[in-house]
């Protein structure tokens, strides 16, 4: 099982105990992904659909506003859409995470998903959104 889908499940089992409205729930970011992979692909498809659509209206003679008007409202609509995961991933990503993905725990130097080493900045940073934030380390004393 990937880091994240582990990530996933432990937050859905914190948040079953929590009275409602303690924390927002947001879905994973594996779901926000494949949502978003899918409404570029249905925005594709759809401005495809649109392109064919005003050209066998050119053939025809007569341009419907009404079914163009109705075909951009579609994808003015997948937009907003992919703009609000993307915010949603965003702040997820305000988490330090290594090049690959997986979230950066406090205080490591290497990744724990890939090995690769860590920036020094980047593990000091390093507590995320639902990680239990503790008081700094205080070494030099
Ligand atoms: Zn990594």
């Amino acid at each position: 099982m990937s880091p994240l889908l582990r990530r996933g499940a432990e937050e859905s089992a914190a948040t079953a105990d929590e009275p409602a409205g303690v924390a927002p729930r947001r879905p994973p970011a594996g779901v926000l992904r494949r949502e978003r992979r899918a409404l570029l692909k249905a925005r594709e498809l759809r401005l495809r659909d649109l392109g064919g659509l005003l050209v066998e209206m050119y053939r025809r003679g007569g341009f419907r506003d009404d079914l163009l008007a109705e075909g951009c409202a579609d994808v003015v609509g997948i937009d907003a859409r992919l703009a609000e995961i993307d915010e949603l991933l965003q702040t997820r990503r305000n988490a330090p995470r290594c090049e690959c993905g997986a979230p950066i725990l406090r205080r490591s130097h290497f990744c724990p998903n890939c090995g690769r080493p860590l920036p020094a900045g980047a593990a000091a940073a390093a507590h995320g959104d639902d990680t239990v934030i503790e008081p700094a380390p205080a070494e030099d004393r």
